[in-house]
C-alpha cells in the first residue's frame, strides 16, 4: 500500500496519556492479521474526525481498521486498569485492545481511538486477544443507537473481519472494532493507581484526568473533591438516560465504568422489552447483580470504590478525607432520582412538577410488570390514540390510571398536543431489540449478508420514527434471551 496516501487520511494524533508514569501502559503493536476486509465503516463519525474517506480505497481501510497497516503517527499502547468483577479485585488492562493514540479533531476535541480485538498483550492474562466477530458488530449497532438518543457513549468508527477465527464455545469468525472514547480512563485506572501504593503517581493520574475532563475542578478551593462530585453528577445522569430506555449494561464492573462518563464496554447488555424491574439478560449474572433496578445502587458502589482511590488526595486528614468522600457518595442517589424524575416526567408529557408525580410514574411500571407490557411502545403508544387498542388498556386499574395522567396533562398551561409532542421526542420507537438483533448479527456472520444489519442501523439513528418491521415487539417464543460474556 502507498504509505504516502495514507498520510493524507487525516491522522492529526497527540499522546498525552504517555505523559503519565510508564506504570500506566505499555507500548504494544496490534498483531496483524490474514485477510482483513472492512464490514463496517461509520462515514459522519470518520468525518467528524477529521478523517477523509477518499483519501483511500476499501480495501486500504481495512488495512488501516485491521491493524495491519498503522498510520505513522501512531504510538499504540496497552493501558493499565484494575477492577472490581462482580464484586471482586482483579489486576486487569487492555488484554485485547491497544490505543493508536488521541486523534485532535478540528473542532479542537480529542478523542482515544483504539482497536478492540487486535491480539494479545502483557494483560492478556488467559486470553487469546481477539474478538469474535458478532459482539464487535453488536457494539457498534448499540453504541451508535445510544448516540442517536444523545445518550453519552463511545462510538463505533469501523468494524473489519480478520479472517482468523477464534475459539470460544464454538469455532467463530474473528473480528476488530475501532472504538472512539472521550477517553478510556474507568474507575479501574483509579484502583489500579491506588495499588503501587505512590501518591505521585496517583495524584499524576488525578491530574491529567481533570485536565482531561474537568478542568473546571481545578478552580476549586478543593480540586479532588470537586473531580469526585463531577463524576458522580455524570454518572448519575447516565444511568438514568439507561433507564429511561430500559437499558441494562449488564457488567457494570468498575473496569467498565467511565470517568469521563460516557457508556463503554458492550458486552452482555441488552434493552428490556416487557416490563420487569428485575430483568437480567447475561447468562454470568446468575445473582442479578446487574439486573435493570441493581444499576442505581451498583453505580454508586463503583462509585465509592472511585471515592477510596481519591482519599489521599482529598484531604491530608484521614477522617475529614473519608467524612468529604461518603458526604459526596451519598448524594449520588438524590442526583439519581432527580435526573431519573425529570426523564420519567418528559415520558409521560409532563411541563410542570407536582408532588404526586412521581406516585403516577410509579403506578405506571407497576401496571406495566403486571400486564407484562412492552416498556418501549408503552410509553411510545401512550403519545397517541394508539394506547386505546394496545393491550394494557384492557386492565380497568389501567383505565382508571390513564384517565388520572390524562387529566393532568390537560391541566398543564401547555395543553395536550405540546404534551404528545414532546413525548413523541423522548419515547423512542425503535430499540435494538434482541431478536432483531440476533437475526441481523446471525445474516451478517452466518451468511455475510450484511442487508439487514444495515437497514436495522438506519432505523436505530432515526429512533423517534416509527419503523414497519423495526418497532415490532418480539413474538413470544423470542422473549426468553440470553447474552454471553467472553466476547
Ligand atoms: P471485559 O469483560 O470486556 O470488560 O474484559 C475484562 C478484562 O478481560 C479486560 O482486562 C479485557 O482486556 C480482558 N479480556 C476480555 N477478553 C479477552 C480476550 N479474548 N483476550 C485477552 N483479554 C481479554
Ligand atoms: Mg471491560
Amino acid at each position: 500500500m502507498n504509505s504516502h496516501k495514507a498520510d493524507t487520511v487525516g491522522w492529526k494524533f497527540e499522546h498525552s496519556y504517555t505523559t503519565l508514569p510508564q506504570d500506566f501502559f505499555v507500548e504494544q503493536q496490534p498483531i496483524k492479521v490474514s485477510h482483513p476486509k472492512l464490514v463496517l465503516l461509520n462515514e459522519p463519525l470518520l468525518e467528524s474526525l477529521g478523517l477523509n474517506k477518499e483519501a483511500l480505497n476499501h480495501a486500504a481501510w481495512g488495512d488501516i481498521f485491521s491493524g495491519n497497516h498503522m498510520p505513522v503517527e501512531a504510538h499504540p499502547i496497552a493501558e493499565a486498569y484494575a477492577g472490581h468483577q462482580f464484586g471482586h479485585f482483579a489486576e486487569l488492562g487492555d488484554g485485547r485492545a491497544v490505543l493508536l493514540g488521541e486523534q485532535m479533531t478540528p473542532d479542537g476535541k480529542r478523542f482515544d481511538i483504539q482497536f478492540k480485538g487486535s491480539g494479545p498483550t502483557p494483560y492478556s492474562r488467559r486470553g487469546d486477544g481477539r474478538a469474535a466477530l458478532g459482539p464487535m458488530l453488536r457494539e457498534y449497532i448499540i453504541s451508535e443507537y445510544m448516540h442517536a438518543l444523545k445518550i453519552p457513549t463511545t462510538r463505533s468508527l469501523a468494524v473489519v473481519t480478520t479472517g482468523e477465527d477464534v475459539v470460544r464455545n464454538e469455532i467463530l469468525p474473528g473480528g476488530i472494532l475501532t472504538r472512539v472514547a472521550q477517553s478510556h480512563i474507568r474507575v479501574g485506572t483509579f484502583q489500579y493507581a491506588s495499588t503501587l501504593n505512590d501518591v505521585q503517581k496517583l495524584k499524576a493520574l488525578a491530574d491529567y484526568t481533570i485536565n482531561r475532563h474537568y478542568v473546571a475542578c481545578k478552580e476549586s478551593d478543593n480540586p479532588y473533591l470537586a473531580f469526585l462530585n463531577a463524576v458522580i453528577a455524570k454518572q448519575a445522569s447516565l444511568i438514568a438516560q439507561w433507564m429511561h430506555i430500559g437499558f441494562i449494561h449488564g457488567v457494570m464492573n468498575t473496569d467498565n465504568m467511565s470517568i469521563s462518563g460516557e457508556t463503554i464496554d458492550y458486552g452482555p447488555c441488552a434493552f428490556m422489552d416487557h416490563y420487569h424491574p428485575e430483568t437480567v439478560f447475561s447468562s454470568i449474572d446468575r445473582q442479578g447483580r446487574y439486573a435493570y433496578v441493581n444499576q442505581p445502587p451498583i453505580a454508586q458502589w463503583n462509585l465509592a470504590r472511585f471515592a477510596e482511590t481519591l482519599l489521599p488526595l482529598i484531604d491530608q486528614d484521614a477522617d475529614k478525607s473519608i467524612e468529604l468522600a461518603s458526604q459526596a457518595i451519598n448524594n449520588f442517589s438524590d442526583q439519581f432520582q432527580m435526573a431519573w424524575l425529570q426523564g420519567m416526567r418528559q415520558k409521560i408529557g409532563l411541563f410542570n412538577e407536582e408532588s404526586a408525580d412521581i406516585d403516577l410514574i410509579n403506578d405506571l411500571l407497576a401496571l406495566m410488570q403486571k400486564n407484562k407490557a412492552d416498556y418501549t411502545l408503552t410509553f411510545r403508544h401512550l403519545s397517541s390514540d394508539a394506547i386505546l387498542k394496545d393491550i394494557i388498556f384492557k386492565d380497568m386499574s389501567f383505565q382508571a390510571w390513564y384517565k388520572n395522567w390524562l387529566h393532568r396533562v390537560k391541566t398543564q398551561k401547555e395543553g395536550e398536543e405540546a404534551s404528545r409532542h414532546m413525548m413523541l421526542k423522548h419515547n423512542p420507537a425503535v430499540i435494538p431489540r434482541n431478536y432483531l438483533v440476533e437475526k441481523a448479527l446471525s445474516m451478517a456472520v452466518i451468511d455475510q449478508d450484511y442487508t439487514l444489519l444495515n437497514d436495522f442501523i438506519e432505523a436505530l439513528l432515526s429512533p423517534y420514527e416509527d419503523s414497519k418491521i423495526f418497532s415490532e415487539p418480539p413474538l413470544e417464543e423470542d422473549k426468553t434471551y440470553q447474552t454471553f460474556c467472553g466476547t
